[in-house]
């Protein structure tokens, strides 16, 4: 498993490991992948502009995306959204 999606202890392995195997084909074309977590993983308050410019760059954004809005991931940059702005969309698809 790609580096940006497994690692080790995190809340998102964890949560990788304890469903069902979904496809995660898309994670091996991940931009992510070739640029480690940290950007993705932010400290609280540091900027996620970095993480977003990959994103924006990312051919599997949709997937990436998708795959976090499915799975409910809470931290991080996913899909090029922010953890506010996940949840923004996740409630405003609920109306
Ligand atoms: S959209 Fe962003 S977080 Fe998702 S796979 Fe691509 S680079 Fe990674």
């Amino acid at each position: 498993m790609i580096e940006r999606f497994s690692l080790p202890g995190t809340i998102s392995a964890m949560h990788i490991e304890s469903i069902a195997a979904p496809d995660l084909s898309w994670q091996e074309q991940a931009l992510c992948a070739q640029t480690g977590a940290d950007f993705f993983f932010p400290e609280p308050g540091s900027s996620v502009r970095e993480a977003k410019r990959i994103c924006g760059l990312c051919e599997m954004r949709s997937a990436c995306l998708e795959y976090a809005l499915t799975h409910d991931e809470r931290f991080g940059v996913w899909g090029g959204l922010s953890e506010k702005e996940r949840l923004s969309l996740r409630q405003t698809q609920r109306q």
